[in-house]
């Protein structure tokens, strides 16, 4: 359960501590977290946005407690090490999935994570006497695009998170917004069939009924009698499988209609697809990229692209919120360039 792994800059040795020693012009570090249903990741971020001395342990699910002592851990032993090198951590970014209530530092709750209305940032403020600022999983990497990958040059932009489940987050004017109770951009709960399957969240017929990973999976062992994850599932999609093609066909669809909703509201010139599923790439962008073409006529239709900074954008994000939190805004501005 506690695993603890290093995954940045595995073997490394004293070379690359030496290099850390040394930040340029004594910039400020920060403590960053991003919680995942599976692991746990933490890093140490400055003004070269490169997560350094990254470890990862695997997320506890027995209890709320655990988890909470799990985070604490590694928030704690990287502000350790940042001390160490003579470059005391300034704060804290914790990207988490869940619903969030940002304002307040609070982790409400999560289909995959032990979160019971967790004053999380509080918590971690009391045990590190630094700020902590806790981020939706999606704002967190739409935060990092925005700043450092594929949204770099858009003001307006929707990230999509394609998992486990669907996720979102809108970017305006260049930072995600938060909504009135941190749900701004997710897309995943958008209601498209009123008899459809029960999700999650209460409601019938999201997308995300349709067009997540588990969707994929669970509606071709429907179909077919075998479970096979939705990696595999798409790899059939290749291979011209009808049924499997046909159930992507219905995903694509699925995710023409929602987005036609939000460039609606929004007026979006991008969307940024991450998660798992974003791997699809072409697969996924071009026959998307049609039937938007097809259901967007007042402006032109929006760029579809997937992601640029995979398993780091969580962390970058989280970071990025972190050192803006103590008035770095002008350090995460110089990311972009
Ligand atoms: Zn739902």
């Amino acid at each position: 359960m506690n695993r603890r792994e290093h995954v940045f800059d595995p073997g490394s040795g004293e070379r690359s501590v030496t290099e850390a020693l040394t930040p340029p012009n004594g910039s400020p570090v920060v403590v960053a977290i991003d919680i995942g249903g599976s692991w746990i990741k933490g890093a140490l971020v400055g003004a070269d946005a490169r997560p350094t001395a990254g470890e990862r342990v695997a997320t506890p699910d027995a209890s709320e407690a655990e988890l909470v002592e799990a985070v604490a851990a590694l928030t704690l032993g990287l502000a350790d090490l940042a001390q160490r090198r003579g470059t005391p951590a300034v704060a804290v970014g914790i990207s988490t999935a869940g619903v969030i209530d940002e304002t307040s530092g609070t982790a409400r709750r999560s289909a995959n994570l032990r979160w019971r209305n967790t004053a999380l940032a509080r918590h971690l403020e009391e045990r590190t006497g630094r700020r902590v600022t806790l981020l939706q999983d999606a704002r967190a990497a739409a935060q990092a695009e925005a700043v450092l990958g594929a949204g770099r040059d858009a003001d307006n932009f929707l990230m999509v998170i394609l998992g486990t489940g669907v996720g979102g987050a809108v970017v305006s004017g260049g930072r995600p917004l938060l909504g009135s109770h941190g749900l701004a951009g997710e897309i995943g709960h958008l209601q498209l069939d009123p008899e459809g399957p029960l999700c999650g969240c209460g409601g019938r017929g999201c997308l995300e009924m349709v067009a997540s990973g588990t969707a994929l999976s669970r509606r071709y062992n429907d179909a077919t009698g075998r479970l096979l994850p939705a990696e595999a599932v798409l790899e059939l999609v290749i291979e011209g499988d009808p049924v499997a093609t046909g159930l992507w066909s219905d995903a694509v669809s699925a995710l023409a209609v929602a987005l036609a909703a939000a460039v609606a509201v929004l007026d979006i010139e991008l969307v940024i697809f991450g998660g798992g599923m974003a791997a699809a790439g072409q697969l996924l962008l071009d026959p998307l990229a049609n039937e938007l073409a097809a259901r967007v006529v007042l402006a032109p239709p929006p760029r579809l692209t997937v992601a640029a900074l995979g398993n780091d954008a969580g962390l970058l994000g989280a970071a990025a919120a972190a050192l803006r939190s103590v008035g770095h805004d002008g350090l995460v501005r110089s990311w972009q360039s």
